[in-house]
């Protein structure tokens, strides 16, 4: 192929060059007939497949061929489930190649920062090795039928407020650790077609011209082969874009992008041999896709909302069961609560939003799940407005005074959380509280059914017996919550994301979403639960939390090696039996704690997590591997990840709250940083270096401080630890001169950096 794309760049004028740049209309890249380039298509994303109908308008949000709606990725992160996720991304491929769909937009692997975020619905996890691990196995699963993905939006895009020209001021390390490997971790294991630059700025450059992001940390460290396309309408100035690495303006620019370009290749402002890299992967990806292109077999729609059902069953997390009210039983009387449970919220507003194939009701499923029950229902509060009904909410009670139980329906409504917006608060509709409340007097059996892309705060939560988080959950989401609540399923998902229990314990809230244009990430590491566990902040719900109708043993921990060096991996084994009298699904959790780090790290970090299906009474054993990685900070100063030699310990749980094994690893770095000395370098720092240590009562001695250190030496030498070595002249009267200093600090250096143990 690469001789053909040669072949044809070879006959293509300036212009069309420069046109293959941007797209031909919304959707489509352009195609040259002459030459045998197709125009291709692309479409949202991530969740499902919105393509535009003939003629709708050009946003076209509400009128896009049906298309299975699957959860949106908040949810299917709550899964921990890569074969889920790689599944739903095949049916996902194969209807975009129904509908003659090259390339889907998504997934979105940006970090939840804060939960107010509009768009943290169409993101996985506030933690990176998540999030990529979702993130990587959704574009398999869609790549492997022949269609591209675009992984966005590259990247630190953590808020929708002045989301196109806001700059985030983001440190390289907190980028590197948190914000890029979200990214990283995907475009490695999954190499996408195509990656799409955010809107944002960071640290005063526009992602789509930054040389840094798209060149450099993009392409010539992570190795990322496919095309860098622009966030629709994210192209600030044309050239620098393209010169930074972005091949594809999107949408069409009506020919003002692509005649910039020209203009900048006769003027000489921009090389001719970049814009031909460029156009050489676009060709590359138009071949490719037409190569791919299977011409259009139907999708098998009714086994894809099976497969939706599925995937909104494992999304749902259950966070509250109190006397084990869950799974209920198929007989009795039940009130059915909330107007939700006829009108699901089951997917987020803005370009994600799919037209379903079918969409199921809550209430309906639950009837044909549980025939033998008898349902009542009352709406109890109206979806479109947060006031109270007291009426609605007396016909409500009144119900649920008949009832043997209630499942109650709330959430957030559409206009609640979107792209293109920020939530400023966490609470649920006034109108939807007041129902729980006032239904709790009367009916203690009472369970909460929540449809949210994002977390709530849950001030009701001591009224209810029961909670099932089940996010937006596509348009199975009715059957799916039938299935759990009447124990077809054992509920298996668990939180991807921390639930606070206000506002102001998140991590971002100082500094969301910022001031005008600037936005500082001044949590710096600290985002998720690794805020909540630095400062020992309990979260209404933590991180990886999730309950089942049965419950899981450890045991058994073992390792293949006590200690290891950054070059080897290490094997970590434990047993997990099922303890109860249902089958279910565990998702085991792996942390790593640094325990003696001389810089700034979380307390713990996901780097494993396996989901297991498990009998009733059966074990099995669960294997890790850790490499590298698993040890590593970035460090800024080596522009790489870092391995400190010292102890590591593996934590093993059921949630970030809830570790339930642990042991220690000796790992040795085998990179050594070149450490320098200079004249400002303090007493503490030689006192800190093992192989320095012992020159520090030399020049004590020196400039006749030894004596000084009389009868209490450690309080003097803690008095001394921020004193820089030049000062050592000045209290040195006279002993102590600048040329002993230059003399010693080379001695220093080589000792400090020579060779061996
Ligand atoms: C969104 C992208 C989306 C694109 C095309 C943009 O506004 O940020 O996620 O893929 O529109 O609809």
């Amino acid at each position: 192929m690469r001789e053909k794309i040669k072949e044809i760049l070879s006959q293509m004028t300036l212009e069309e060059k420069a046109g293959l740049c941007s797209g031909a209309d919304f959707w489509s890249t352009k195609g040259i007939d002459r030459l045998g380039v197709p125009s291709v298509m692309m479409t949202d994303g991530p969740h499902g497949l919105r393509k535009q109908r003939e003629g709708a308008d050009h946003l076209g949000l509400h009128d896009s061929v049906p298309a299975t709606c699957f959860p949106s990725a908040a949810g299917l992160a709550s899964s921990w489930n890569r074969d889920l996720i790689w599944r739903v991304g095949e049916a996902l491929g194969e209807e975009c190649q129904a509908e003659n769909v090259a390339v889907l937009l998504g997934p979105g692997a940006n970090i939840k920062r804060s939960p107010l975020c509009g768009r943290n619905f169409e993101y996985f996890s506030e933690d990176p090795y998540l999030s990529s691990e979702m993130a990587a196995h959704h574009i398999k699963g869609v790549q492997s039928k022949g269609v591209g993905t675009s992984l966005k939006h590259f990247a630190a895009n953590n808020q929708e407020h002045r989301r196109m020209s806001v700059d985030a001021i983001v440190d390289e390390r907190t980028l590197r650790e948190i914000y890029l490997a979200s990214f990283e971790g995907a475009v490695k294991q999954g190499q996408p077609w195509s990656v799409m630059s955010s809107y944002n700025r960071i640290n005063g450059t526009y992602a789509s011209e930054n040389d840094w992001l798209l060149n450099k940390v993009l392409r010539d460290e992570w190795g990322f082969e496919g095309f860098v396309v622009s966030d629709w309408g994210a192209v600030n100035e044309r050239v620098d874009a393209l010169r930074a690495g972005l091949e594809l303006e999107m949408p069409a620019s009506a020919g003002i992008g692509d005649a910039k370009i020209v203009a900048a290749v006769k003027s000489g402002e921009l090389a001719e041999e970049v814009l031909d890299r460029a156009v050489e992967r676009m060709l590359m990806f138009a071949l490719q896709a037409e190569e791919k292109n299977q011409k259009g077999p139907k999708a098998d729609l009714a086994a894809h909302h099976r497969l939706a059902r599925e995937a909104a069953r494992e999304s749902m997390v259950l966070l509250r069961n109190q006397n084990a009210i869950l799974p209920l039983a198929k007989q009795g009387t039940v009130a059915v609560l909330g107007e939700f449970a006829k009108k699901p919220r089951y997917q987020g507003g803005g370009s994600s939003h799919v037209n379903p194939t079918q969409l199921d009701e809550a209430l309906a499923e639950m009837s044909k799940t549980a025939a033998g029950v008898h349902f009542l229902y009352a709406p109890g509060y109206e979806l479109d407005r947060d006031e109270t009904n007291d009426a609605l909410i007396r016909e409500a009670c009144e119900l649920a005074t008949r009832a043997d139980v209630v499942v109650l329906f709330a959430g957030l409504p559409d206009r609640y959380e979107s792209e293109g917006y920020d939530r400023t608060h966490l609470a649920i509709p006034a109108s939807q509280q007041a129902l729980i409340e006032a239904v709790s007097a009367v009916q203690n059996r009472l369970i909460v059914v929540l449809s949210n892309g994002a977390p709530v705060e849950m001030p009701w939560l001591d009224k209810t017996q029961a909670v099932l988080e089940g996010y937006l959950g596509g348009q199975a989401f009715g059957g799916a919550v039938a299935d759990l609540l009447f124990g077809d399923a054992n509920p298996s998902g668990k939180l991807a994301e921390t639930f606070p229990a206000k506002l102001s314990d998140t991590p971002a809230y100082l500094n969301f979403p910022g001031e005008g244009d600037k936005v500082e990430y001044r949590e710096g590491l600290f985002v998720g639960y690794r805020h909540y566990d630095a400062t020992e902040r309990e979260p209404l719900f933590p991180f990886g939390f999730g309950l089942s109708y049965t419950w899981f043993a450890y045991s058994h921990l073992a390792t293949d090696k006590t200690s290891l060096t950054d070059r080897d991996t290490a094997r970590v084994s434990l047993q997990v039996q099922n303890m109860g009298t249902r089958a279910g699904q565990e998702i085991v959790q792996l942390y790593v704690r640094a325990m003696n780090s001389s810089v700034i790290r979380p307390q713990k970090e996901l780097k494993g997590f396996q989901k297991i299906h498990l009998e009733p009474g059966e074990t099995k054993t669960v294997t890790f591997t850790l490499d590298k990685r698993a040890f590593a900070y970035y460090d800024v100063d080596l522009h790489d990840w870092f391995v400190e030699s010292g102890n590591y310990e593996v934590l093993l749980g059921r949630s970030s709250r809830d570790i339930e094994l642990g042991t220690v690893l000796e790992v040795q770095g085998t990179r050594r940083k070149t450490i320098v000395f200079h004249r400002n370098s303090t007493v503490g720092d030689l006192l800190e270096n093992a192989r320095t240590a012992g020159k520090v009562k030399e020049y004590m001695d020196a400039f006749g401080l030894g004596d000084v250190l009389g009868d209490n030496p450690e309080m003097m030498l803690a008095m001394m630890k921020y004193m820089p070595l030049r000062a050592m002249i000045g209290f040195g009267q006279g002993k102590y001169t600048e040329e002993m200093l230059v003399r010693d600090l080379q001695q220093l250096n080589e000792l400090a950096n020579a060779e061996g143990e």
